[in-house]
Formats: C-alpha cells, sequence, structure tokens
C-alpha cells in the first residue's frame, strides 16, 4: 500500500492545501495530514481546532485522515510506516527552504522520499499567513478558504 504524509502548519487550513490534499488523494492509498506541533512557533489555532477543521474539510475523502507529530518529521514517517512525504511548492522562495529539507531529510533515511506538487496556479499565492492578515482587517477570505470553516477561521479576529 502507498502511503504518504502531507505535513504542516495548517494554521489554517487553506483552499491550496486543500487542492493538494484532493490531488495527493487521488495517486496514493492512503493520506496523512500530520500537523506540526512546534513548540518554537507561536500557533493563531489551537491544535484542536485544526484538526477539527481538516477532518471536516477532508471527511468526503475516504482515504484521507488527520494527525499531529511533534519532534522530527523523518520519524514521525517511520512510526507512520510511510516512504513518501508530500510537500506543496508554490514559488522559488518555497523551493529553497524545501530542497534545503529534503536533503537533510534523505539525509537522514535515504529510504524516504520527499515528492513535490506544483500548486494550482489558482493559489499560488495563498498562505494560512495571507488569511489571517486578510481576515485580521475585516476582509473577505470566502475565495481562499474551504466554505465549511470560514466561520471557525474569522471567529478568532471577530470583535
Ligand atoms: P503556509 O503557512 O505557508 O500555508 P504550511 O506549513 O501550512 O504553510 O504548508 C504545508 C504545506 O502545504 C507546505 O508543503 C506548503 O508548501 C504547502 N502549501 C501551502 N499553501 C499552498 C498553496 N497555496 N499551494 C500549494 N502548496 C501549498
Amino acid at each position: 500500500m502507498n502511503k504518504a504524509i502531507y505535513p504542516g502548519s495548517f494554521d489554517p487550513v487553506t483552499k491550496g492545501h486543500l487542492d493538494i490534499i484532493t490531488r495527493t488523494s487521488k495517486i496514493v492509498d492512503h493520506l496523512t495530514v500530520a500537523i506540526l506541533k512546534n513548540p518554537r512557533k507561536i500557533a493563531t489555532y489551537t491544535i484542536e481546532d485544526r484538526i477539527e477543521m481538516i477532518e471536516m474539510v477532508t471527511s468526503k475523502f475516504e482515504n484521507v485522515d488527520v494527525a499531529y507529530f511533534e519532534g522530527l518529521l523523518i520519524d514521525y514517517a517511520l512510526q507512520q510506516d510511510t516512504k513518501i512525504i508530500i510537500k506543496g511548492l508554490r514559488a522559488i522562495s518555497d523551493f529553497e527552504f524545501e530542497f534545503q529539507m529534503a536533503l537533510a531529510n534523505q539525509k537522514l533515511n535515504p529510504d524516504i522520499e520527499t515528492l513535490f506538487m506544483m500548486t494550482n496556479s489558482k493559489y499560488s499565492y495563498l498562505s494560512s499567513s495571507i488569511v489571517k492578515e486578510i481576515a485580521s482587517m475585516g476582509g473577505d477570505i470566502s475565495s481562499l478558504v474551504p466554505p465549511e470553516v470560514h466561520y471557525i477561521i474569522e471567529s478568532k479576529f471577530r470583535k
């Protein structure tokens, strides 16, 4: 069975993430969306909220589930018995960091491969930070986030 992990902060999930999840779910047998619990990074949404939002937008996919992990991605991949890490690439700016990470992970465990999926051109500008920036100033984020979680995302910024 071809199992893959799609790691990230998902703080919060966007239509860009969902596009990568949708496309990956068609080419692997099983996909785990894995939220990195990073003690060095202050998140806007709790792990529980992020899990709930991803569950809501992926409930229609039978082969997708959600989890969170702490520590090294490569250790988590081993623990999950998966050899495929999926990353999305939006722009050259993503490439440099992801290239370094992929090579470091390859060094740590050459059996685990990082596969890159090119962004959908509709979402090449989209990030969780952009969504939060717009929502915090009262802008309309409906075209940027899945409709099921729009309300939850906005509720953080409602006065
Ligand atoms: P961000 O806060 O920048 O959205 P995440 O850590 O949540 O970052 O991203 C998780 C993964 O999803 C990364 O591999 C990232 O490159 C990818 N990703 C995020 N947004 C998009 C998008 N709009 N199109 C394609 N891939 C994306």
